[in-house]
Order: C-alpha cells, then structure tokens, then sequence
C-alpha cells in the first residue's frame, strides 16, 4: 500500500464491515447454463422509458435481433438471447421493488440458436467516439453493476463536460457476490480493451481501475492486462462497505468530492463497473448485443453456490434448479447483493441486465427481527457514506414529514443500508428511506401530471376561445362583404338607370 492510500484510508470515517461470505463462490469458474424453455424479456431493463416491441406474437426471431427498440434520449433496446418464437407480449412478474407486474416479451428458445448477421470489428479503437457509442447504444449496453443505466448515454457525458478519467469499479464490495471478481480473473483482457474503448469515447486520458484488496488474484491479472497500457492503472481499494458506490469512489481514488445533487462528470470523471467494460469489449469486437450476463448464486440455502453466465430472460426458478435446488428453508430470495439488492416476492421472475446474483437467504443470514425505539446513540449517522442523520430522517419520515426529511438530505441517501445494518434498534432505516424516496417521486409525478393537464385544460379553452373569436370575426367580415357587395350591386343599378336616361333621343315637337 502507497503513502498515498494510507493517507486515502486513515481519512475514511464512514461505512460497515459486514461478513462477506464470499468463499462460497469466489473460487467457482463462471459456467454457462444451458438455455431454459422459456425467457421473460421485460421491457423496462434500464434506467429510462421502456423499450418498444418492434416483432409481434407468434413470429419467429434468431439470436440476437432486436425485440424491443429505445425509445427517446434515454433508453435501451432489448434482443433475442437465442432463436425461438414469441410466444406472447403482456404483463409479468418483474425484478421492482413495488412488486407489481411490467411489460415483457415471452421467447420460447427453438433449440436452434440461429443467429442474425453480426458485424464484428477487428480494431475498434480505431473508431470515433460517436462510433464507439452508437454501437454500444445498439448492443443494448446498460451498466452490469446494478445500476442499468444505459451505457452509451454514459458514455456521451464527454461532450457536455471535460471528463479527463474514467474510473472502473471493480470493488464488489456487497457481500456474496463474486461474479465481477471472477470477470476480472478470467477476463482482464476485456476488461481493460473495453476500460480503453470507453476512455475513447469519453475522451478520457486517464484511467483507473479500483479492485478491493480481499481480491488479489483479480488485482494481479487485472494488473497483467494493464501493462503496455500507461494510461491504465489499477488501484487497491479498503475493504468496506460501501466502496463502490460511485461518489464513494470518486472521491477515494482522485481525492475530489461530487458535489450533493451533482454527477461526478461535472468533476471529469465518469465511473463504470468492470463487467459492463468487459462486455463493451465484447460487443464493439464480435458485434453481437448484450443477451447474457454473469451472475453469482449464492445463500447458505441454495444446494450447489456457482458464478453462472445465463441468458437474460432465464426464471430465478431455473437457475435455482440448474444449482440443485434449496436445501434448506429460505428465509429471504434476493436479487444482486443482500444490502441494496432487491428481495423477491418468489422465483417466477427474470433475470434482468442489471442482475448481479441471486440469493437463497436462510433466516439466520438474513437477520431480522423486530425493530425496537431509537436509542438515539447516532452509530447509524456515524457510518453514513454520505454524511446524512438517518435516525433523524427517518424520525421525520416516521411522523408523515417526508418532506422535511428531505431538508436533511434524503435525496443524497444513496440507500446503501448501512445505517440499517449497523443499528442496535434493528430499524429498518434504509427501507423508510426507499419509501419515502418513492413517495416524494410519485408525488412529484402526479404534481407534473396535474401540471401539464392544467395547462393542457388552458391551452384547450384559449383554443376553444380564439376558434370562436375567429369564427365570429370571419362571419362579421363575410356579413361586411355581402353588404358591400350589395351596395356595390345597387350603385351599379343606379349607374346603369341614370346612364339609359341619358341614351334616350329627346324628340322635338
Ligand atoms: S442514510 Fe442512506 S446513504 Fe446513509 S447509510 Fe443510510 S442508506 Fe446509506
Ligand atoms: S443507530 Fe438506530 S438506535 Fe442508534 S440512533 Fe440510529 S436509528 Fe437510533
């Protein structure tokens, strides 16, 4: 460790240490699972509007091919993981926090796995950076790390601001996981080439690649790949929770905080994970989109804990069963990691791009319990990455003040759940904060809903109102026509009466 990291960690206050559990996969190879009968595509993968069907029940799709296109600037399309027919567009159950069924495409795998024509690129860094965002933006790229934001859009923050680093979080720093870490293990190539293609795109001179130091295997072969590659370094992160979340990173590895409310663009510096660099590189050299991830199974409940790469669409169900199935009573199933990871109502749903593991939680692992009164010894504010009072937000929250809460910086939380693992109380502090997030959200769209009907409703009478001053202003002008028209007429009658006067002889007697 360099001085300059005993310094970056002496001033580190905040974060948990919870167990890791990560012996259970971390020496498991990622194995590719074979194909299930049936996958569930939703169309809403990503961070942004849903995406389009662009086929149609009962027609037949090969590998690869677009089902769904992105719709507006932020978006991402969906494609076919194999060849097969679809069998139905309608709602299913999804990975969302609210529970609630979502838009999806249902393939039935043919068992051909007939692919479209891809596009390799022997040399993509040869591209422009438009180029390398644009075929990112077809792959269907979003950031494997949880967070799905599209990737090209990410990748565009160079052109509204300077980015001059790119930083890649290999820290996996949430419990059970393991599946970047065998990324990095097993694939260091693609992990820097597509570190060097996003830079590319950004414009970015610099990157850096943060690995925890409870991964030195991962350390050593990223390290490998790296050399030859001077704008490439590779950085030992503290192991704690939560070192990858973005602004956490940011201001680690180049010591410049982002401001609150602010992206960390705006200070040069764009992050992504490791597994979305590692699949650019794929997707900018073979030319075929996102349709697999990898993602560890892992619980003290699940039979056979593995690092898998399953094509998305695949039931939770069926990966279970591909792993032998439970063998022990599941408390809690979960969705990427047990602090910010989402838990499932049951396994009859998909694995989704953003899908980092599939847990089977016993009830000792998942903890619990009854939450009891606040004791007010302020732990939970003293391991808030982001400086925040949680016991006092959630006091607020607690009281129907959701508002108030947001005073104290509750749109910062980045719902890492830290403050909820480490209270005495057990209150579930990190789950009022999604709640209330939640609230303020749905309040905030309804407000925009009732604002743009208001201003529709006056838009439509100020319509309405200056049709009818229209229409009356053209009857008044018809009416003066008609009228002038008629007067003409009569003064020609006149003309034409005084003029036959005139042309009659007079006859002398
Ligand atoms: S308040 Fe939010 S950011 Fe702070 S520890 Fe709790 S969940 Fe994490
Ligand atoms: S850690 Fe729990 S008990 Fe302690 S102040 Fe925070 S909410 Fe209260």
């Amino acid at each position: 460790m360099g001085f300059r990291d005993l310094i970056a960690d002496f001033k580190l206050q905040w974060g948990v240490h919870p167990d890791g559990h990560k012996s259970l996969t971390s020496e498991r190879p990622i194995e590719s699972m074979p194909l299930p009968e049936r996958l569930v595509l939703p169309l809403a993968q990503h961070i942004g509007a849903p995406a389009r069907p662009v086929v149609a029940p009962g027609e037949r799709v090969l590998r690869g091919q677009r089902l769904a296109e992105p719709v507006g600037m932020v978006s991402s399309a969906v494609h076919a993981p194999t060849s097969g027919r679809i069998a139905d567009i309608g709602d299913y159950p999804v990975p969302h926090p609210s529970g609630l069924a979502a838009a999806a495409l249902v393939l039935l795998p043919d068992g051909l796995d007939e692919p479209v024509a891809f596009e390799p690129c022997e040399d993509p860094h040869s591209l422009e950076a438009d180029e390398i965002a644009r075929r990112v933006a077809a792959g269907g790229v979003v950031g494997l790390g949880g967070a799905t934001f599209p990737a090209a859009v990410k990748l565009g923050l160079g052109k509204r601001n300077p980015v001059h680093t790119l930083l890649l979080n290999g820290g996996e720093c949430e419990p059970y996981l393991s599946c970047d870490d065998r990324t990095m293990r097993e694939r260091p190539q693609a992990v820097v080439d597509g570190a060097r293609l996003m830079a590319r795109a950004l414009g970015a001179q610099a990157v850096v690649i943060g690995i925890e130091r409870n991964k030195p295997a991962a350390i050593a072969a990223v390290q490998l790949a790296a050399s030859g590659h001077p704008e490439v370094s590779v950085r030992a992160l503290p192991v704690r929770y939560p070192m990858g979340s973005e602004k956490q990173l940011v201001a680690y590895l180049t010591g410049v905080e982002v401001p609150a409310g602010g992206l960390s663009a705006e200070v040069g510096v764009v992050v992504h994970n490791v597994g979305t660099a590692a699949e650019v590189s794929r997707v900018l050299r073979t030319g075929e989109p996102l349709t697999h991830r990898a993602l560890t199974v892992s619980g003290a409940a699940i039979s056979r804990p593995a690092n898998l790469r399953v094509a998305i669409g695949t039931s939770v169900a069926d990966i279970i069963a591909h792993c032998g199935g439970v063998r022990r009573d599941v408390a809690r199933y979960v969705m990427g990691g047990p602090m910010m990871g989402m838990l499932l109502p049951g396994t009859d749903v998909p694995v989704v791009k953003g899908s980092s593991g599939v847990l089977s939680l016993t009830s000792e692992e998942a903890g619990g319990g009854s939450a009891s009164a606040c004791i007010r010894c302020a732990r939970c504010a003293g391991v808030c990455p982001i400086g925040l009072q949680p016991f006092e937000m959630a006091a607020r929250i607690r009281a129907g003040r959701a508002e108030a809460a947001v005073d104290l910086g509750l749109k910062d939380c980045i719902g890492c759940g830290s403050c909820a693992y480490t209270c005495p109380a057990k209150i579930p502090l990190s789950h009022y904060f999604s709640y209330a997030k939640g609230s303020l959200a749905a309040a905030e769209r309804s407000r925009l809903k009732n604002e743009s009907i208001k201003k529709l409703t006056a838009a439509r009478s100020e319509r309405l109102a200056r049709e009818a001053r229209e229409k009356a202003e053209a009857a008044a002008r018809r009416k003066a026509e008609r009228e002038a028209a008629k007067r003409r007429a009569a003064e020609a009658a006149a003309g034409e009466a005084a003029e036959e006067r005139r042309e009659v002889p007079q006859v002398s007697a």
